[in-house]
């Protein structure tokens, strides 16, 4: 090793430069570097021993152990950074070249269980001639709530739990003021036949009730309007969504906007009507609200009630969904969880 006729050799730091540029593993390199650096390498010792050499000479050493020093540490560095390099390039080439690795499955996505009751119920109405039209979601208070035959003193308007915005706009709290922009948008021509889907809003958070909710929507206005058109279109409705097996039921209820108005209920679609716990033993499901457009209502619209007349119908399609689907958590529908969502 001391062999002093090769310039090599005559530097004395050689074996400890090679041994790091010969390490071709990280354990390797850290070896390597105890050996260059650490507590009981010659340089480490070298350096302990300074004290013994005379004060000149030991200037001169101690500049030059330093620098070797500093010269080692950057080659680990150095050498370290080529061997990560090199186990990259390697764990690439290799992930390229592995043909035996199962391929990756893309995850077929599918509608939303809310998206697809929307589509079914669009497809139903398209299908009975309505037409789909749709209204801004930020409305009047006038749309919303005057021109639906509820002024501001009307207690109907409290019941609503409204979100109010600046500039007396708020958030819709239901699809029927697009009755009011649809009739207009008819400029008095007939019929008005059509079918309004959308997000609709108010202040509710429970199992069954969200701020955000989708209704939907249905107006007929024509010459000679009356209860058995409502009655035979729900049914009709009610069998294309629930079954050919679907029977309805009308009890008299009130919304300001309809008048007579009626609470529709279709059978229970999970027991038949025979009585369970969805329905709570009584075979109805309460599903819809429906009734004679209010004389007020079609004026607001720039329609005559002494000369044409229509009904009106509503419901949410997030409880729609549930009844088909048998999803007792409204919530569920909006927490965006795969697990839940893949099942339908
Ligand atoms: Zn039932």
């Amino acid at each position: 090793m001391e062999d002093s006729s090769t310039p090599e050799a005559r530097d004395e730091w050689a074996a400890e430069r090679e041994a790091i540029l010969a390490a071709g593993t990280p354990e390797e390199l850290e070896r390597a570097r105890t050996r260059a650096l650490g507590r009981q390498s010659r340089l480490t010792e070298a350096l302990r021993r300074l004290g013994e050499l005379p004060l000149a000479e030991r200037r001169e050493r101690g500049r030059v152990l330093n620098r070797v020093r500093a010269e080692l540490e950057a080659l680990v560095a150095e050498r370290a950074a080529v061997l990560k390099a090199q186990a990259t390039a390697r764990r690439l080439a290799a992930e390229r070249l592995d043909m035996t690795l199962p391929g990756r499955r893309p995850r077929i996505g599918h509608w939303h269980p809310v998206t697809q009751t929307r589509r079914r119920l669009e497809d139903v109405m398209l299908r009975l001639g309505f037409t789909l039209v749709s209204g801004p979601e930020i409305e009047t208070e006038w749309y919303n709530f005057d021109a639906l035959n509820m002024p501001a003193s009307h207690p109907a308007r409290e019941m609503h739990d409204t979100f109010f915005l600046p500039a007396g706009r708020l958030l819709r709290t239901h699809t029927s003021p697009v009755q009011i922009r649809a009739m207009q948008a008819a400029g008095g021509r007939l019929p008005v036949r059509v079918a309004a889907l959308g997000f609709t809003y108010r202040r509710d958070d429970d199992p069954t009730h969200l701020p955000q909710f989708m209704q939907m929507e249905g107006l007929v206005v024509d010459h000679g309007i009356g209860m058995a058109d409502l009655k035979g279109t729900l049914w009709a409705i009610a069998r294309e969504v629930f079954g050919p097996h679907a029977e309805i039921r009308l009890r008299p209820s009130f919304f300001p906007f309809t008048e007579p108005s009626a609470e529709v209920d279709v059978t229970c679609a999970v027991c038949g009507g025979a009585g369970c716990r969805v329905c709570k033993q009584t075979g109805w499901l309460e599903v819809l609200g429906a009734g004679l457009v209010h004389p007020h209502v079609l004026r607001a619209g720039g329609y005559d009630p002494e000369v044409v007349s229509g009904f009106a119908f509503g419901w949410g399609v997030e409880r729609v969904a549930m009844l088909l689907y048998g999803i007792d958590d409204l919530r569920l529908f909006y927490q965006n969880d795969w697990r839940f969502l893949s099942q339908f």
